[in-house]
């Protein structure tokens, strides 16, 4: 059984049963660029509008409502799946959808440039 919630979680995904996947995990856990956090800091230890930050990094990490989150809630439907099938829901491949991306850029990449399984996890399900 695989549910969603918006609740805040350590992660977007705790594979178990059921498992669990947080939309907003996926929001808030995966670290932004480090440059925004750099720009972020300095904006604020100088008192400036942070207004135009997030535009500036527009397209660089998901957002609320962004219309990116279905097809990186795919992913993590798969990593449940995963679990459940073989015990191992997470690839170390960056351009795989099982990837457990530490960062923005890094799921991204996987979820939505790359949006497949790699090589070995498709042999896998091949052979289920
Ligand atoms: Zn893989």
């Amino acid at each position: 059984m695989i549910m969603t919630t918006t609740d805040i979680m350590a992660g977007p995904v705790i594979c178990s049963n059921p498992s669990i996947i947080s939309t907003t995990g996926i929001i808030e856990a995966p670290a932004k660029p480090r440059d925004y956090y750099l720009q972020l800091y300095e904006r604020i230890s100088q008192g400036l509008n942070l207004d135009s930050i997030k535009q500036e990094f527009k397209g660089r990490f998901l957002e609320y409502h962004d219309e990116r989150l279905r097809l990186v809630v795919r992913g993590y439907v798969l990593q449940a799946i995963f679990y459940h099938l073989t015990g191992i829901p997470f690839c170390e491949s960056r351009k795989c959808i099982l990837h457990n991306a530490h960062w923005q850029e890094d799921l991204l990449h996987a979820q939505i440039e790359m949006g497949k399984l790699c090589e070995q996890h498709q042999n896998v399900l091949d052979n289920l």
